[in-house]
Order: structure tokens, then sequence, then C-alpha cells
């Protein structure tokens, strides 16, 4: 299936942006800026825009945030009780001595209180930094230690658990507020603390990125990110005021806080939060029960369900949900027409990284599916292919078809602003006017953008450049597989050959006639030169906590090398 064209879904109210290219020639980004409030005297604040500005209209009684707990309580906060409460724990920072640039860390479960910490600390102007639970102390002590952490928002049992151990190791930490023990009645004891005239250049968000690659980096952001966390969640994921939102992220990664806290509630949307973990059945019931209209996920979780088969998805109501998009990893076209099949609406992907802060490239809905493409750079986002030569020249690369490094036009709002405490190394992201993301691609000759691979994971074999992704998305074409990882593994002759990394479905065992079957059907499908030559079959792949295969794990293993930075594996140390 090569296009997915999309009927609109009765009742569905119109796209937010009906024409992608009529909205390219036509926006600015000062035009976006306009659909948000401001701060008297020309400052921004996110916070400010994600609650106070509703929470002061005829939206007040809205619900902000419908949790959904983990153990089947239910806990709804309306716009005007989020604005209230995350003034009062803005009041309750101010009385710590905690103001402008000063670090707060969060390192809780998805509960309530931390959304109220996250906006009260961007209210107080202080930078949040959220840190995703199930990291080790190691990972809490290297963050909290690159981010001089002055407060820790975290639960009695984490911090018994994870940060006693190293809390010698924290001299910068002055405070750590328990969310199960006392926050509450210290946040309704606290005074509504007025919103700090923060201008659109203050610090506001330290996200760490996902170490996929490598050591994870600080990539530090502003406020006025939110003019794109916005204009993104309007035009990306077509939010309206009246749509159930649920973005599936935890906070402590980045698309968890732009799409998971502060996009859908600059829209006055009602967001559901759920504290669980992953289980397909539990999450056909939350987008059935709670009427999700629009829903942003990952391929993992995608490829999970997948794997729970179509039954169970068949056995729930989603004909509310009119929007599916996903991030964070290739997804594979299997996978969206898979959607587009059982669910009745196919996979939107779209691409951005920790360091854009929001989406840049994406199937918005105006546009035909093509099933394994990212999409087209959204409006007011100036992407393109280009080649860097070994001087560090770098050239733009007009053919369609042809592959190269991804690169964007530095100047959107949420762009970073550093990796903390490594210039040179943010310094060397930027060459030729171009910000380089570290991603090969390649655009068609209608502006589809086709993800390739990291630059660090594409393998040269035999004078060919391959690109993991392909080789993955063929033989996830296979009835029998259910994950696979590909790499290139050294070889005297061809430089490098592909070896592909396999786990299966439930039901099929790993026999040489299942090796062979697959090895011939990548061949068929991919030709000699890009088709596996080795394949050996895996229970899982090591991923990271956000989802990700870490093709640099699989390669150290093969070869025997060091793994370096594991922080962010999954099964790591928690
Ligand atoms: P690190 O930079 O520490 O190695 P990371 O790059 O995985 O980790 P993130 O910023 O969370 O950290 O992820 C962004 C990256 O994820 C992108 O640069 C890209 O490689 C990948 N990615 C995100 N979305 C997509 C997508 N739709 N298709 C393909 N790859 C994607
Ligand atoms: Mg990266």
């Amino acid at each position: 299936m090569d296009v997915i064209r999309k009927a609109q879904r009765p009742g569905a109210p119109s796209p937010n942006m009906p024409d992608l290219e009529r909205a390219r020639r036509e926006f600015r980004w000062d035009t976006a800026r306009a659909w948000l409030d401001g701060l008297p005297g020309g400052g921004l604040n996110i916070a400010h825009e994600a609650v106070d500005r509703h929470a002061a209209g005829a939206r007040g009684d809205h619900v902000a945030i419908r949790w959904l707990g983990k153990h089947g309580a239910v806990v709804e906060l309306t716009y005007a009780e989020l604005a209230e409460r995350s003034g009062r724990f803005a009041g309750l920072l101010a009385a710590l001595g905690v103001g402008r640039g000063d670090v707060v860390f969060a390192l809780t479960p998805r509960v309530p209180e931390l959304y109220v910490a996250a906006l009260g600390t961007l209210k107080r102007g202080a930078v949040l930094s959220p840190l995703f639970s199930a990291f080790g102390p190691e990972p809490i002590a290297a963050r909290i230690g690159i981010g001089r952490g002055k407060v820790l928002v975290t639960s009695a049992a984490l911090y018994q658990k994870k940060v006693a151990p190293i809390r010698d190791r924290l001299p910068t930490l002055e405070h750590v507020l328990l969310v199960d023990d006392g926050l509450a009645q210290q946040v309704a004891d606290a005074p509504v603390r007025a919103t700090e005239p923060t201008s659109p250049d203050d610090l506001a968000l330290l996200h760490f990125t996902s170490g996929t690659t490598g050591k994870p980096k600080g990539a530090m952001h502003v406020h006025a990110a939110v003019i794109a966390h916005h204009a993104t969640g309007k035009l990306a994921l077509d939010l309206h005021p009246d749509d159930i939102f649920w973005c599936t992220a935890d906070p402590g990664w980045v698309t968890g806080t732009s799409y998971g806290i502060i996009a859908p509630l600059t829209c006055g949307v009602t967001m559901v939060v759920d504290e669980a973990e992953f289980a397909a059945d539990r999450w056909y019931r939350v987008l059935a029960e709670e009427r999700v209209t629009v829903w942003y996920t990952a391929p993992t979780a995608i490829r999970m369900l997948m794997k729970a088969g179509p039954e169970l998805a068949r056995g729930h109501d989603l004909s509310r949900l009119r929007f599916a998009a996903s991030v964070g990893e290739p997804l594979n076209p299997e996978a969206v027409i898979w959607g587009a099949e059982v669910l009745g609406l196919p996979f939107h992907d779209n691409w951005w990284q920790t360091e854009t802060g929001g989406i840049m490239i994406g199937n918005v809905p105006a546009l035909d599916v093509r099933p394994g493409s990212m999409g087209k750079p959204l409006p007011g986002v100036e992407a393109g292919i280009v080649q860097v030569s070994d001087e560090g020249e770098v050239t733009e690369v007009s053919e369609p078809g042809v592959e190269g490094q991804l690169a964007l036009r530095p100047g959107w709002p949420s762009m970073f602003r550093g990796y903390l405490g490594e210039e040179a190394r943010y310094q060397k992201c930027f060459a030729g006017g171009w910000y380089l993301t570290g991603d090969l691609a390649r655009k068609d000759a209608d502006g589809y953008y086709w993800f390739v691979g990291r630059a660090d994971d594409v393998i040269k074999s035999a004078g060919h450049l391959i690109g993991p992704f392909e080789v993955e998305s063929a033989l996830l074409e296979h009835p029998a597989v259910a994950e696979a990882g590909v790499i290139g593994v050294p070889h005297p002759v061809a430089g490098a050959i592909v070896k592909a990394f396999v786990a299966l479905k439930p039901g099929h065992a790993t026999t040489d006639e299942l090796r062979s079957e697959l090895l011939g059907f990548a061949r068929k499908r991919l030709g000699p030169a890009v088709a596996p030559r080795e394949i050996a079959f895996v229970a899982d792949l090591p991923r990271t906590r956000s989802g990700k295969i870490m093709r640099r794990l699989l390669r150290a293993r093969e070869l025997g090398l060091p793994e370096g930075d594991t922080s962010t594996l999954e099964g790591g140390a928690s």
C-alpha cells in the first residue's frame, strides 16, 4: 500500500490545518505567538499559557487532567483547580527560597502532584527537569549533579530506594518534597503566588536525551518553546478544545512533557493520564472507556498491540478515536497499515528529538499517509537533506531520493539553547547555517521525508549504505516476527555485513528452518546487497526505557566491546 487516503470521521471537527502547503507559505512564528496570551510587558511563561489562560475564562471548569490510578482510582482536575494548585506550589517554592533559574527535579510516578509541581515550577520561573521514575540511583545522581538541582520532588518509596543511597553526593540539593508525605498539605497551606514575568528567552526546561547512542545530554529549553508546543499541538496533532487526548509517554521523556503536559493544556483539551504501565487490554479499555479522540504513542507500544492480536482491539469500541500519531522511533509501514485495518485509522508517524523540543516533520491530518514516511516539515520548519564533507563543508542535496543528514534551519522557538555543561558539543551541531540532527533521511519528489537511520547506526557494506530501519521493516512484514534490530558486523571483504536480531511472536519456535525462511524472505524483499546475512533469535532486544532499540548495545555485545552508558537501558538498575 503506497498511500492511505483518509476519510473524515462522521462528527469529527474540521482539521485545524486543511492545507499544509498553504499553511507552509503563510505561517509565521509571530502569528503563532499571537495565538497565545503573553504576559504584561512582553513576558511569556509556559504555565500561564497552559493553565491560567483557560482558568480565568469560561473554560475554568473544563477538566484539564483526568487521572487514572493504577488501582482504579480516578481524579479530575479542572483548569481552575490546576491553576490554583500550581500557583500555590509556586508559593511554596518561593517560601523555600527557590527562585528564577533554580533547577527543580521531579522523580515521581505519573501522579497528579507531578503535574501540579511541573506547572508550579514554571510559574515560579524555576527550571523543570523531569526524570523517569524507573531510573536507578546512579543515573539520578548523574543528572541531578549535571543540573545542580536545588529541589527534588519525589515519593517516599522512591526516595528511600534510590535517593537516600546517593544523598550525600548531591551537595546542591536543598529540599526534597515528597508527593505522598505532606506535599499536598504544604501546597494547600501555601499562598497562591503570581506567575513570574519570565521572558521568552528564560530557561524553563532541562531534558535529558534518551541515551540511545551514548551518554545522555541535557538539552536546555526556554519559555518561548511554548509557542511551538502550542502550534504543533494544533497543527500536527490537530488538537481541538473538546478533544480527549492521551499521550502515553512519561514526562521523564521530552514527549511526555511537550505533549503530555504543555501542548495539550495550551490547547484547552482534557488529557488522560494513566499511572499504569503498558498492558494491551488496559490500553484498549482506556481508549474506549475514556472516549479518547486523539492518541499519541510510540512504535514499540504499537508493535506490542499488534503482537497481542487484532481480536483484542475489535472487542472495544474505538469509534471516538479520530487521530492516532506515533513518535520516537521509525514506524514500520506494516504498523501504519495495521492501524488502518484494525483500528480504522492509520498511525501518523512524526519526527522530532529532545533538541527540537517539538514536532518538526509529520504526517499531518491534511496529508495522505505514505506508510513508512515521517511526513513533511510543519509550517515554520525549514528542513533539508545535507551532505557534510570530511572538511565539515555542508551542501544541501537537491535531487530527490538521495540519502544524507537531516538538517533544520535554526530559528524555531523550541530549539534547544545548549547542552548543559557541553558547549563545544552544542556548537558542533551547527554548520553552514543548519542544525545537523545526526539522523540520516531522504526526501522524495513530493517532499515526503523517509528515515534511514541514525548516523551512528548506518551500515556500510560492499559500497552500499544500508539503513537498519529498511531491513527491520522488511523482517517485520513476516508473520512470525515481533521485533527486529539490525547492525553491521565487520567483515574482511565487504567491510561490514548485515546481521539481524529477531524476536518472534508467541507460538513460533526458533528453528533453523525459520531462520532460513526469514533469510530468504528478506532477500526476496531487499535484494542480496541489503538483506541480512545472519539472523540471531533473541527473546528481547535491548531498549531504552522509552522504548528505543539500542543498536549500539547489540553491536557492543556482538563484538565483545564495552557497553558504555547503560543508564537508560530498560531492565537496568532500578
Ligand atoms: P541520544 O541522543 O541520547 O542518543 P535519542 O536520540 O534517542 O538519544 P531522543 O531525543 O529522545 O533521544 O530521540 C530522538 C531521536 O529518535 C531522533 O533523533 C531519531 O533518531 C529518533 N526518532 C524520533 N522520532 C522518529 C521517527 N518518527 N522516525 C524515526 N526516528 C525517530
Ligand atoms: Mg539524539
